[in-house]
C-alpha cells in the first residue's frame, strides 16, 4: 500500500472521528413533567392550579388566602 493512501486514509479517520465528536448523536428532548390529576380548582373563583401551590382549607383548595377568606365571608383588609 502506497504510503500517500495510508496517509489519506488516517486523515479520513481523523476527520471522521473529530466530524462524530463535534456532532453528537441527538438526544430526543427532556419531556416536560406535566402531572395530570394534580390540578385542582380553586372553590371561589374555579381557577385550576397545581395542588401543590393550592391552599387547602377544610377539604377544599383556593388558589390564594384572598380567596380562602372570600369564601369565609371574610373580605381581605
Ligand atoms: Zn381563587
Amino acid at each position: 500500500m502506497p504510503l500517500r493512501t495510508l496517509l489519506i486514509l488516517i486523515a479520513l479517520a481523523v476527520v471522521f472521528l473529530a466530524v462524530k465528536r463535534l456532532f453528537p448523536p441527538a438526544r430526543p428532548p427532556k419531556k416536560k413533567q406535566l402531572k395530570h390529576g394534580n390540578m385542582v380548582q380553586c372553590a371561589h373563583c374555579g381557577i385550576y392550579l397545581p395542588e401543590p401551590e393550592a391552599i387547602t382549607r377544610e377539604g377544599r383548595h383556593y388558589c390564594s388566602q384572598d380567596h380562602v377568606d372570600a369564601a369565609r365571608g371574610q373580605p381581605p383588609e
